[in-house]
């Protein structure tokens, strides 16, 4: 399958990180729906997929020495035209000049919403472990998340998200709310995805933009190991 090709590249190269756009076409395959996994390699190719995916866009440094992509000005949001687009390109190669460079990876930009974490870590006595939380302070601060032991079930997928303390946020507050239906959907096929590959280590979608009907896998990484 798809995960397999992915994490085959990556071990040929030696590297345990997965980069965003090869998760997100993983993802993409499994029905997840994501911002995009294209990625350019030349200024005129970034714009031609800016074109074809329609404004505004958001580039994105595609680098294996790369983690945390907007720490070092490897995310450029709201591109408006082409023109935004290519000297947003150019300025990012620039930036990360002396880096291995996979490409600039080209996607949509999600409209706001509300902001989720979705991940995986592996304890040494548990196992796999899914973890569902909401984004900035919630997690950070108040660490307000569920976790269960991996496999799940349908009632741990309900039970994870009715679970967390910002519950009414997903529920409907001032005009929020969030597909509680494809959210369940989300949660069990990445813990099938981790029961198929015992090889991911470490996964992390952060974030995940909820909306009212549907979501969007906004950046993901994965560790191998
Ligand atoms: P990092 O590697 O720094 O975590 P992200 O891909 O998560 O990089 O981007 C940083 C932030 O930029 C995200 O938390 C999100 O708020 C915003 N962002 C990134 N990509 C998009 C997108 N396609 N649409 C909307 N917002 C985005
Ligand atoms: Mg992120």
């Amino acid at each position: 399958d798809l995960f397999t090709e992915v994490a085959g590249r990556a071990e040929a190269e030696d590297r345990r990180y997965l980069m965003e756009h090869e998760v997100k076409a993983v993802l993409e395959g499994l029905g997840i729906s994501t911002t995009g996994s294209g990625v350019a390699r030349s200024e005129e190719e970034a714009v031609g997929m800016a074109e074809a995916i329609g404004y505004p866009v958001v580039l994105k440094i595609a680098s294996p020495e790369v983690v945390h992509k907007s720490d070092a000005g490897g995310v450029k949001l709201d591109l408006k035209g082409p023109e935004e687009v290519g000297r947003a390109y150019a300025e990012m190669v620039e930036a990360f000049r002396g880096k291995e460079i996979f490409g600039v990876s080209v996607q949509r930009m999600a409209p706001p919403g509300t902001e989720a974490i979705v991940g995986v870590a592996r304890d040494p006595t548990f196992g796999p472990i899914l973890m569902f939380g909401l984004g900035g302070i919630f997690v950070e601060i108040l660490r307000d998340v569920s976790l269960r032991s991996i496999p799940i079930t349908e009632a741990d997928a309900e039970d994870m998200i009715r679970g967390i303390k910002g519950r009414p946020l997903l529920e409907g507050y001032r005009g929020r709310s969030a597909d509680i239906p494809a959210l369940k959907a989300l949660l069990l096929e990445i813990s099938d995805l981790v029961v198929r590959h015992p090889e991911i280590g470490e996964m992390d979608l952060n974030p995940v933009i909820l909306y009212p009907e549907g979501y969007a896998v906004v950046d993901a990484r994965i560790i191998i190991g």
